[in-house]
């Protein structure tokens, strides 16, 4: 980076070749438009600048990691978003149908919870009673399951940090 937050050239370049190993070992894609693609990767390198994690391009961030958790790229919405319109919200990455022309983009509604929902999500994943051997945690990115004390320090599918588990069972 550069004194003005400015991620370097080669920068993204290398964030792009790991993100794209990372999306196509998962079954999706990035954006074929090159130009428009590095755009969103160079904005998330700045908010990493900026805010210490790399939220969402496309939304407005909190300026909180706790508060964005959910934001941070690939955000918690992402898959649904891959399912329901064959994109994620800022189209950042998208579904074997779009690439191929299969399915058109379209413009894709907002999903994510507003604060008071999200509040009430986060109570109820704290108050999960069990009575399994191990807790099961969940991946908010994936859907991945593991049965551990733990989560994984990286999801295995998606390659999202440990933060972005939750309890599940
Ligand atoms: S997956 Fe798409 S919508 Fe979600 S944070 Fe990344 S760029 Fe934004």
């Amino acid at each position: 980076m550069n004194d003005f937050d400015e991620p370097f050239d080669n920068e993204v370049d290398s964030y792009y070749q790991k993100v794209k190993a990372d999306v196509e070992s998962s079954g999706y894609h990035l954006n074929p438009d090159i130009e428009f693609t590095l755009e969103l990767l160079k904005s998330i390198l700045i908010n990493k600048k900026r805010y210490g994690y790399g939220a969402c391009p496309c939304r407005l961030a909190s300026g909180e990691m706790d508060e964005d958790m959910d934001l941070i790229c690939p955000c918690d919405y992402r898959d649904p978003d891959l399912v329901d319109y064959g994109a994620c919200y800022c189209a950042l990455y998208i579904s074997g149908e779009i690439l191929s022309g299969e399915k058109k983009l379209q413009s894709i509604p907002e999903r994510r919870p507003s604060p008071e929902e999200r509040e009430k999500i986060k109570e109820t994943s704290n108050n999960i009673p069990t009575e399994l051997s191990k807790p099961v945690w969940r991946c908010k990115v994936c859907g991945y399951l593991c049965a551990r004390d733990k989560p994984p320090e990286i999801c295995p599918i998606c390659k999202v940090s440990s933060e972005r588990f939750e309890r599940f069972m």
